[in-house]
């Protein structure tokens, strides 16, 4: 497994400290892994829930044009 240098985009051996191609440190500590993990999660309910609203809006959207149509 590789993982990419967040410096020079380099490939690097996973779990390694330092990057072998810009001699950065490139440890992670595992609280921030995981702060990410959870921030992608809540992104991705985040979209989730601006579809599901986009969908609601277009919806009521119809409902309203079909409705001043019918009156
Ligand atoms: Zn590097």
């Amino acid at each position: 497994m590789t993982a990419n240098c967040p410096f020079c985009a380099q490939s690097v051996v996973q779990h390694a400290l330092v990057c072998s191609s810009c001699s950065r440190d490139i440890t992670i500590p595992e609280s921030l892994i995981a702060e990410r993990d959870d921030l992608f999660r809540k992104r991705e309910m985040a979209s989730e829930e601006l579809a599901n609203a986009k969908a609601e809006l277009e919806t009521l959207r119809r409902r309203q044009r079909l409705s001043l149509r019918r009156s």
